[in-house]
């Protein structure tokens, strides 16, 4: 047999590559990031927030508390200018949180540090070669480390996915951005503008000085701004460069939207924006990063640990490349807002007016956040496919919660009602069954409240994959589905 240095290697130490590390340790993986950063310094801000949904994920492990004890509760959400209430999400998170990314991946570092996740750090992946049952990866110093899965969580420009042939298709860029940081003399004009051919935002940071955004007269490509082309920018923008010196950061960016073609293709896999890039606008790459992070953990876990075939992952691709596709969707419909000209300022128009109603509100609230995301067609029963609420419950040892009961990140069998479910002897060791006591209902994002099952099957990521029906209650087709 083939000796691995490692089951899993991950390319990227980035939230995507953390997330996943942690994920692979929990269900007992012998896993290694290769990154070719020396610590988790994040150049300029990048991300700003954690929605919902991720900061759900990060409770659902346990960690959530070092993230919201740094940031800044938002309990709104921000759609083409407008502010929109946000409190009544159901989730106990129902608000975003305003936190850099740079101190996300600190924490996500942290974590996977007390798991004892190899890194190694420093070291650039170079190329790799996919056998039959492994992968060898070339460093660029030379050296060679052998797994059995390969994971390219290496950002947009994925040199995995390049490598592995997977396509990248999607939209070419409409409009190109310049971000920066900087020192600006006087009030700058704070808030947000609308030019011809985009946006135009300037808000403080923390130290007082400007964070900007603004739209360039012509699409530019290439990450080599210059403070001549802040400037230009401003000047187009706000009829002068607003005296924009001491520039200590500045990146280009463009609404370009791609998505590979196959997050799977044999034993390599991607996630994060090395399978989907996009505008920033909506602020979702990273927290969707963090998403495919706790779809694909568990299942790889469980293939590598031979609990499943690897057919399993198959369900990595047919269930996340569809969130991938909405978010470029969303992505594009609030870029093309941000335009200036009449029909685009009549059209914003109308959407804000229409935001501002209850049920939209809630829709649109519950699509950034993450929370509305279901698994498959609708089924039985509403909860079929989407996250499991965090209900208080009671249980023989006293009251918890869902998400608590999922920190291990097994799988849980909950019964609620009289009779309890049980697993086929087959399961028991895998499966963590419990009968519960909870409130009759529970309210689902963009669904509404609906009347709780006789019996749950939780995905170790909490998604349902099984209801009850009181009657003849059998998880076994669903566990031998997604269980082995
Ligand atoms: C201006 C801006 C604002 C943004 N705002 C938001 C926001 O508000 N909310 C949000 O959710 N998202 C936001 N994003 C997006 C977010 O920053 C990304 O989606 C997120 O960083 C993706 O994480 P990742 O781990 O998938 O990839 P990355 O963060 O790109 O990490 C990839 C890692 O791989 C490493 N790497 C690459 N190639 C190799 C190699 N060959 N060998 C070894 N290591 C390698 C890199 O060093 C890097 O650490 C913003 C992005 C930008 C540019």
């Amino acid at each position: 047999m083939t000796t691995m240095d490692y089951d899993v290697i991950i390319i990227g130490g980035g939230p995507t590559g953390l997330m996943l590390a942690g994920e692979l340790a929990l269900g007992g993986v012998d896993v290694a990031i290769v990154e070719r950063r020396p610590n988790q310094e994040v150049k300029g801000s990048r991300a700003g927030g954690l929605h919902s949904r991720a900061l759900e994920l990060l409770d659902q492990r346990g960690i959530v508390d070092r993230f919201v004890a740094q940031g800044t509760r938002h309990h709104s959400v921000a759609m083409a200018g407008l502010i929109l209430d946000a409190s009544d999400r159901p989730s106990r998170f129902n608000y975003t949180l305003g936190l850099w990314q740079e101190k996300i991946e600190r924490g996500l570092a942290a974590w996977v540090a007390e798991l004892n996740v190899a890194f190694h750090r420093q070291r650039e992946m170079a190329n790799f070669d996919v056998a039959d049952e492994h992968v060898d990866i070339g460093l660029t110093n030379g050296s060679r480390l052998r797994c059995r899965y390969l994971v390219g969580c290496d950002g947009g420009r994925s040199l995995v996915r390049r490598i592995a042939g997977i396509g990248f298709l999607g939209s070419e860029p409409q409009a190109s951005y310049l971000i920066f940081e900087s020192s600006m003399p006087g009030e700058p004009p704070i808030g947000i503008r609308y030019g011809i051919r985009g946006l135009y935002a300037l808000g403080r940071l923390e130290d007082g000085r400007v964070r900007g955004i603004v739209t360039e007269e012509r699409i530019e490509q290439g990450d080599s701004p210059d403070e001549g082309d802040i400037k230009a920018a401003l000047t187009v923008g706000y009829g002068s460069d607003l005296g924009v010196h001491d520039v200590t950061w500045m990146s280009r960016f463009t609404d370009a939207a791609r998505l590979a073609d196959a997050y799977r293709k044999g034993r390599i896999l991607l996630a994060g924006d090395a399978a989907h890039v996009h505008s920033p606008v909506g602020g979702q790459g990273l927290n969707v990063g963090l998403q495919d992070a706790v779809n694909l953990g568990w299942k790889l876990a469980q293939v590598v640990k031979g609990i499943s075939s690897d057919a399993l992952l198959d369900t990595y691709h047919t269930e996340r490349h569809p969130v991938g596709a909405a978010l470029l969707d969303l992505t594009r419909a609030l870029t093309a807002l941000n335009r200036g000209d009449d029909h685009t300022t009549a059209l914003r128009s109308l959407v804000t007016h229409t935001m501002t109603m209850g049920e939209p509100r809630k829709w649109y609230s519950a699509k950034v956040s993450g929370l509305d995301i279901r698994y498959g067609p609708e089924g039985s029963h509403p909860l079929l496919g989407r996250r499991m609420p965090d209900l208080d419950v009671e249980t023989e040892d006293g009251p918890t919660r869902i998400f608590e009961l999922l920190r291990d990140a097994r799988p849980l069998l909950l019964s609620f009602g009289a009779r309890k479910c049980v697993a086929p002897e087959q399961w028991s060791d895998h499966i963590k069954t419990l009968e519960v006591r909870s409130e009759s209902v529970c309210e689902l994002a963009g669904v509404g409240i609906v009347k709780l099952p006789s019996a749950v099957l939780v995905r170790p990521d909490g998604h349902v994959a099984w209801v009850g029906n009181g009657r003849s209650d059998n998880p076994a087709e669903a566990l031998a589905i997604w269980f082995g």
